[in-house]
């Protein structure tokens, strides 16, 4: 189980909110979720959530998330994130980094969505190790914990299969099929059409389609490298 990272630059992610800001570490709302708690407000409706209530052990996505923060990786990292974050509060003894939503609430960035309650904990779970509020973090969290990549570049990681929910922890919100269809080198102006049949179809089908396709912008250069390495 591993979370697949692009090539971001780590250097840019130390912790940035200002130590006087400490007071609150909750969400602004009333949610609760964690890998163990099974939070009123986003409840999860798997079988095994459903039915066993609370702490239901066998969830597939509290399973995947805590056999990844188990992974010696996985401890190093977030021992290392913590380092920073007790230089910046100047506390030796910081047993935790404040999760993203505790950060994100002293931002006033408005937390609700998303309102899944795998997005929330994959979030909170992210948030141990580095720096989401970073304005170029972006990552693919409607896939499951496993399969998510999270870059911090200013480049999207759209080489997977689809463009599934692709979210701005910075912002708190996914990118629209017309903000993808930017990134795929689709004009808004001379390309028009394009846009004005993207939104008569289903939001889900076009963000597979568009993280399985090429614009020609993108294709003429990929080409013309290729053709360029063939010998005559
Ligand atoms: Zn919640
Ligand atoms: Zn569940």
């Amino acid at each position: 189980m591993e979370v697949h990272e692009g090539q971001s630059s780590q250097s840019s992610e130390s912790p940035e909110s200002s130590p006087s800001s400490e007071s609150s570490e909750s969400c602004s709302t009333d949610c609760t979720c964690a890998v163990s708690v099974h939070c009123r407000a986003h409840p999860c409706t798997c079988s095994y959530c459903k039915d066993y209530g609370e702490q239901a052990k066998k969830c597939r996505w509290r399973l995947n998330i805590r056999n990844y923060t188990k992974l010696q990786s996985t401890r190093k990292k977030r021992l290392d994130y913590l380092k920073l974050w007790r230089k910046v509060k100047n506390d030796g003894k910081l047993k935790v980094a404040p999760d993203y939503f505790s950060l994100a609430a002293r931002k006033g960035i408005d937390t609700s969505s998303p309102h899944c309650p795998r997005q929330r904990v994959t979030l909170r779970e992210l948030s141990y190790e580095r720096n989401l509020l970073n304005g170029t973090t972006i990552l693919n969290l409607k896939k499951s914990f496993g399969r998510c990549q999270i870059r911090a570049d200013g480049l999207v990681p759209t080489l997977g299969d689809g463009c599934l929910g692709f979210f701005l922890p910075s912002v708190a919100s996914y990118l629209t099929v017309d903000q993808l269809l930017c990134l795929s080198g689709l004009s808004p102006r001379k390309n028009k059409i394009c846009y004005e049949l993207a939104n008569d179809q289903n939001n889900g089908d076009m963000e597979w389609m568009m993280g399985n396709t090429m614009t020609l912008p993108v294709v003429g250069p990929v080409l013309s490298v290729a053709l360029g390495m063939l010998r005559p």
